[in-house]
């Protein structure tokens, strides 16, 4: 048997447990009024739970439009007879401040068997003030990604999906609404000779700094194929440190690839131009040059005989003159005219002429060393020069060469002789002419004594 004093106790119990809830407990009349309010109702409305009993909502809230609902309501549940949960609101008298509220309300019968309601309501302001700001994001980001300009993709690591924005469905032809697609999907568009390196890339990315960059192509849904820069970063993470989500961006720079590969063709062809034109400006040196060389050895070599003519002799006689001034060795100079040639040209004709003229070049240079020179100097005359010769050597070759001349019988006009005046150049000489005129000089008097003879000047000029 339950003792007042028991039953005073347990009232205080239960009293103490529903002014220590953080959930408004009250009981309330047909008519609305309190017939019990616990402290966290008092504190909302800025009295105490006995000041409550008695009185209704309008007596500490302003907002009538809230009085009259909760009045409905509790009179609705309590016609009803059920219990039902209610989300409503209240506002703080005090504050202005609105707070919200999920109730429960149970409709019982008083002692005296009239109507009353208990009503549970538990305060969820601050879960639905979160849920307001997790709203607010989502919506802030789903307009980012509706206006940006760059196609946007947000990786689900753990569900393994994409969330994309509709530049991203735009750049790879995909319907604009389709915006969640399974990763795969990204990995079928890759380009098929790129999509091992980017593969790689990403999974580098993930294993190590979780950033991420790179340019390949990807292949539209039609089939066309794009260049595109993609770059991305890590950025949740589990417990253990692994990716969960990674989020980046991708821009189509097709356009510039195609600028690029424009410029890499024509820098190409250019350069293949330019070598073309190397070549051939090489090909043409080598063709001029020898051109030049050709010119430069025609304009020094007689037509007739083949021998060199009397600029390549001058030539000679000049470089001969610097060596010997050089290296201090004397050398010989033979004038030589063939004897009586005008007759064979008158006997004979100009043509038997000319081939005794090239018999007579022949046996010339038959007749002397290798490291001698010979030339025709004039129309039946030429010039010999022999380096490092003295007077004896030199008396040796010109008496060979007239000895030559007299021997070798020409097919056409039979024996042939010349005349030679023989000059020698000394160290000491001053002038490169003073050999020169002493052999002319000496062959005059080859001419004037009988002719198929060399002279030697017996004195010097
Ligand atoms: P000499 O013994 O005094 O030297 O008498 P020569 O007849 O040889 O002397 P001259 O200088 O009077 O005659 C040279 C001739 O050589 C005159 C010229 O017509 C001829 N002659 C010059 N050049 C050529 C040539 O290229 N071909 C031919 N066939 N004759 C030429
Ligand atoms: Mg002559
Ligand atoms: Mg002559």
């Amino acid at each position: 048997m339950t003792t007042w004093a028991q039953a005073c106790q347990g009232e205080l119990l239960l009293r103490t447990v529903i002014d220590e809830s953080p959930d408004v407990i009250l009981l309330k009349d047909w008519d609305g009024r309190f017939l019990l309010g616990n402290m966290a109702l008092a504190q909302l409305y800025g009295t105490t739970p006995e000041q409550l009993v008695g009185k209704d909502d309008g007596v500490f809230n302003p907002n009538r439009e809230q009085v009259e609902f909760y009045l409905e309501n509790v009179r609705s549940v309590m016609r009803s007879g059920e219990t039902q949960l209610v989300q409503e609101s209240s506002t703080n008298s005090a504050t202005g401040e609105t707070r919200y509220f999920h109730s429960i309300k149970k409709p019982l019968k008083g002692p005296d068997g009239k109507p009353r309601i208990l009503v549970i309501a538990h305060d969820v302001t601050d879960l639905k003030r979160a849920h307001q700001v997790i709203e607010e994001r989502e919506r802030s980001y789903a307009y980012a990604m509706a206006a940006a300009g760059e196609g946007i993709w947000d990786w689900d690591l753990r569900r393994n999906t994409v969330t994309h924005n509709a530049k991203w469905c735009e750049l790879l032809g995909f319907p604009p609404d389709e915006l969640q697609h399974p990763i795969e999907v990204f990995g079928a568009r890759l380009h098929e000779d790129d999509r091992a390196t980017v593969l790689a890339q990403i999974d580098a990315a993930l294993a190590g700094a979780g950033e991420y960059h790179h340019e390949h192509r990807m292949r539209r849904l039609d089939g066309s194929v794009i260049w595109v820069h993609d770059r991305g970063r890590v950025v949740e993470r589990d417990e253990q440190g692994q990716p969960t989500r990674m989020a980046g961006c991708v821009t189509d720079i097709s356009a510039r690839k195609r600028d690029e590969q424009a410029l890499v063709h024509m820098t190409e062809a250019l350069s293949a131009m330019n070598e073309r034109l190397e070549q051939m400006v090489t090909e043409r040196t080598t063709e001029l040059a020898r051109a030049n060389e050709e010119l430069r050895l025609l304009a020094r070599r007689d037509a007739l005989t083949g021998l060199p003519n009397r600029r390549a002799g001058n030539e000679r006689l000049l470089a001969e003159f610097t060596r010997m001034k050089r290296v201090r060795e004397p050398y010989a100079v033979l004038m030589m005219d063939i004897d009586h040639f005008k007759r064979i040209n008158d006997t004979h004709g100009h043509a038997a002429g000319d081939e005794v003229l090239r018999h007579a070049a022949r046996v010339l240079t038959g007749a002397i060393r290798e490291s001698d020179f010979v030339a025709r100097f004039g129309g039946e005359e030429f010039l010999a020069v022999l380096p490092n010769t003295d007077l004896a050597g030199a008396l040796t070759v010109g008496e060979k060469i007239r000895h030559a001349i007299e021997s070798a019988l020409t097919p056409l006009v039979g024996s042939l002789s010349i005349s030679l005046g023989l000059g020698l150049a000394q160290p000491d000489d001053d002038d490169l002419e003073i050999a020169v005129r002493t052999a002319d000089r000496c062959l005059y008097e080859a001419k004037r004594t009988g002719r198929n003879r060399l002279v030697v000047a017996s004195a010097r000029p």
